[in-house]
């Protein structure tokens, strides 16, 4: 039997990003294909690519430009290929500034990978560019890779909605990932309970707006939103211990959704709630939907019913128009809320979106030294957060071995703070008890001393 080739997939961006080349990796292992261990092995090289920073955008076609050089020669054979958002938005001028490229697949056509591959390979066609839209593909990323590499998966992402209606003026994602659209709750409970059957505990529900689950298609009941509809279906999961969610908009966060916190116990003690600014002004050239005293409101109503939530956020500074007076307003709220973590970003220029061509572009060098003075004021209120864990009890569930040194484990509190500790064999994929003996940066350190809560 002929050898069926092998695909290395680099992945850029986000972890919808991620989640997309887990299925399609996995897709194309259901189909024989292996996965390569690294691109210089590889039969077949697919970058899925991220357009929501220029620098990630030039990232992934430098590294497309380097493989074709290195390679192309010697591997005459070899398959190049784009997948995702930069894919969807430029397509074919991909390959016309790449002629090596052979293959350009959109956002909505994930799940023909394969279908293509096979085309390219048995020669039936010299390039493809797939980037147009189809119907139902966002119940198409389902298929998961768990317990690879000697690793046994318990937790998972699964993929509710695809696609964006805010039109933020910074974003490229509703022209990158389409207009919203939901899968079924039917549909996504039978992938989380195969996924509880294959051993997860834990399943984070993924989408650009979560929050705006199903709003066209399933009418609120009682007051509950479909999105937290979907939340109390999953907690019916048998086998299911917890449920996350990423990411959501502020304005979803109503108050049907800070109840279900109160009332549905899986749903975990963690939030993560993209502020952007703290000016009102800003965020309105932004179209973000609220304003700084809903956001504020939302945080203490989250905080009322879960006192000990774990909060993060999403910053962007230097956007066209902001002043120091609106920076001084980004920190006050950064002071006011102290969030576990945050991810700061540098406004970024996307070409076609509104904020590109606002007046005022705020000038590079600024944009850097508002983003050092925000990350300095999140680093230290982190800090004393983390610090306050050390000599409590956290409750996490174990991942697998730790990133940095493998005879350690390490889990997730319920808070979403990482947790490492000496554990045994018998502490894989529980969930159990720790007590924090010291905080270093966004990592605590544990005993496993006390309880074990599965047994
Ligand atoms: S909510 Fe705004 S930032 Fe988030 S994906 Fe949609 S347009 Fe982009």
């Amino acid at each position: 039997m002929l050898k069926m080739p092998s695909v290395y997939i680099k992945t850029y961006g986000c972890q919808m990003n991620e989640r997309d080349s887990e299925a399609v990796a996995a897709q194309l292992l259901a189909k024989g294909y292996d996965l390569a261990a690294s691109e210089v092995t590889a039969d077949v090289v697919l970058l899925n690519t991220c357009s929501v920073r220029d620098m990630a955008e030039q990232k992934a076609l430098h590294k497309m430009q380097a493989l074709i050089a290195n390679t192309r020669r010697q591997k005459p054979d070899i398959v190049f290929g784009f997948l995702g958002c930069m894919a969807q938005s430029r397509g074919q001028e991909l390959i016309d500034r790449l002629p090596d490229v052979d293959l350009v697949v959109g956002t909505q056509k994930f799940h023909r990978v394969a279908q293509h591959l096979e085309e390219l390979l048995a020669g039936r066609s010299d390039q493809i560019v797939d980037v147009a839209e189809e119907p139902k593909s966002e119940a198409a990323i389902r298929e998961h890779l768990l317990n690879g590499n000697g690793k046994k998966s318990v937790t998972a992402f699964v993929s509710i909605m695809q696609g964006c209606n805010q039109y933020c003026t910074f974003c490229i994602v509703p022209y990158t990932r389409g207009e919203e659209r939901s899968r079924s709750i039917p549909d996504i409970l039978a992938e989380c309970r195969e996924l509880v059957g294959r051993g997860v505990k834990e399943i984070t529900f993924l989408g650009q707006i979560v929050t705006s689950y199903g709003k066209r298609d399933i009418p609120v009941r009682n007051g509950i939103s479909a999105f937290v509809q979907l939340l109390e279906a999953a907690h019916e999961v048998e086998g299911l211990e917890r449920i996350r969610f990423t990411s959501p908009h502020p304005k979803g966060y109503g108050d049907d959704l800070v109840e279900a916190y109160d009332r549905l116990t899986k749903l975990v003690e963690s939030a993560h709630l993209p502020v952007q600014s703290g000016s009102d002004r800003v965020l309105k050239l932004m179209h973000r939907g609220y304003t700084r005293e809903r956001y504020m409101e939302v945080i203490r109503k989250l905080r009322q019913v879960r006192p000990e939530i774990g909060l993060s956020t999403d910053f962007i500074v230097g956007f066209p128009g902001e002043t120091e007076a609106d920076f001084e307003e980004t920190l006050d709220l950064a002071r006011q809320v102290e969030f576990d973590q945050a991810y700061i970003f540098r406004y970024s220029e996307r070409r076609d979106t509104p904020a590109a061509i606002m007046p005022n572009q705020v000038p590079e060098q600024l944009r850097e030294e508002r983003h050092q003075r925000l990350l300095a004021l999140v680093n230290e209120i982190a800090g004393r957060r983390y610090q306050a864990l050390v000599g409590r009890r956290v409750e996490i569930l174990v991942e697998g071995p730790s990133k940095r040194n493998a005879q350690r484990l390490t889990g997730r509190t319920r808070c979403n703070k990482i947790v490492v500790f000496d554990g045994a064999d018998r502490h894989r994929s529980q969930v159990m008890e720790l007590q924090v003996s010291r905080a270093g940066s966004f990592t605590l350190y544990g005993d496993p001393a006390i309880v074990n809560l599965d047994q």
